[in-house]
């Protein structure tokens, strides 16, 4: 396992990657650091927070003699960026991400990534509604969980070195099947988004007199959704495309139990509708235990 890494390479440097750079930073966990980024104004954001020692678009230089690449952009953009990596890659360097949907982004690198390269996808279950280098901040990983999904073939090595930088900035560790992550990701994250994108979607097609009530008087319930619903829609796009199977499959679970609500309320099934909100409730404490 590599405890200390002399060249760390940030890919995208938004939210995630840049509070992962600050986190790192602090802990002295890198000698040199490097950011990559698309947009002008974005380098120069990553610059003037001095998130890295390095900001540009400079592929040659920024994957050269790196230790440690850490992947932080939309998954619909991976393999691009892998095909700019390959030319540059050494063979002891370490690719990891921070992606939200497992399966269908290691295939995609998979495809196109040399077999002798060590490649462990990760998912730190972390986040706020902000994107860009300036929204992210230290500790937004205490306590949670990363997810690791590698294939058999990794090597123990990259893999220990990765789950040691999560277990630095605080997270747990976790390793699982890239489908099962896919999965279990689509209940929990994905479709809660998309039940907010629907909800807030609804409101914004009211007739125009009902939607400045509902603004007005907007309580936490509403407000809880619209926050989800300000998610950045790119990113979003990306994960209900790259996990459509899983979610489909979610979603029509998710509609049956709807349609059951639906006829309990109908009905003035007084006992399912207290069933169920006394279990729902329950799941809330355990969770929040
Ligand atoms: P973000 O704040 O929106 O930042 C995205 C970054 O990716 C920016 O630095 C952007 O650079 C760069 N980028 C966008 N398109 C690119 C492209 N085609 N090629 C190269 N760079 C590109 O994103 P984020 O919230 O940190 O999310 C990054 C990844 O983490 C995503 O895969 C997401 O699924 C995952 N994730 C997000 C959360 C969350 O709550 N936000 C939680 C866990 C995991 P420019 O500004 O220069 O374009």
């Amino acid at each position: 396992m590599k405890e200390y890494i002399n060249k760390i390479l940030f890919i995208g440097m938004g939210l995630i990657n840049s509070s992962l750079a600050r986190d790192l930073k602090q802990l002295g966990y890198y000698k040199k650091s490097h950011a990559i980024s698309r947009k002008e104004e974005t380098i120069k954001k990553i610059r003037e927070l001095k998130l890295v020692d390095v900001a540009d678009k400079n592929y040659k230089n920024g994957v050269e003699n790196a230790d440690l690449i850490i992947i932080g952009i939309p998954v619909a953009a991976y393999e691009s960026v892998i095909k700019k990596i390959i030319p540059f890659v050494k063979q002891d360097t370490i690719i990891t991400d921070v992606g939200s949907v497992k399966f269908d982004v290691i295939k995609s690198v998979k495809k196109l990534l040399p077999k002798n390269i060590s490649f462990i996808p990760g998912h730190p279950i972390a986040g706020t509604e902000n994107s860009g280098p300036e929204s992210g901040f230290q500790g937004l990983f205490k306590g949670g969980w990363c997810i690791l999904t590698p294939d058999k073939r990794q090597k123990k090595n990259a893999i220990n070195t990765v789950k040691n930088m999560w277990l630095r900035v605080g997270m747990k560790v976790d390793i699982m099947d890239p489908r099962y992550h896919d999965n279990v990701l689509a209940i929990t994250s994905h479709i809660p988004h998309i039940i907010a994108y629907s909800i807030v979607g609804t409101v914004t097609n009211l007739e125009l007199s009902l939607k400045k009530e509902v603004i007005k008087y907007a309580a936490s319930g509403f407000r809880d959704f619209t926050r989800i619903a300000a998610s950045d829609p790119i990113m979003w796009r990306d994960i209900m495309i790259s996990n459509k199977n899983s979610i489909i499959n979610m979603l029509k679970l998710f509609k049956k139990d709807l349609n059951a609500l639906e006829k309990a309320i109908k009905q003035e099934d007084t006992d399912f509708l207290l069933r169920l909100f006394t279990e729902t409730r329950k799941i809330r404490k355990d969770i929040i235990k």
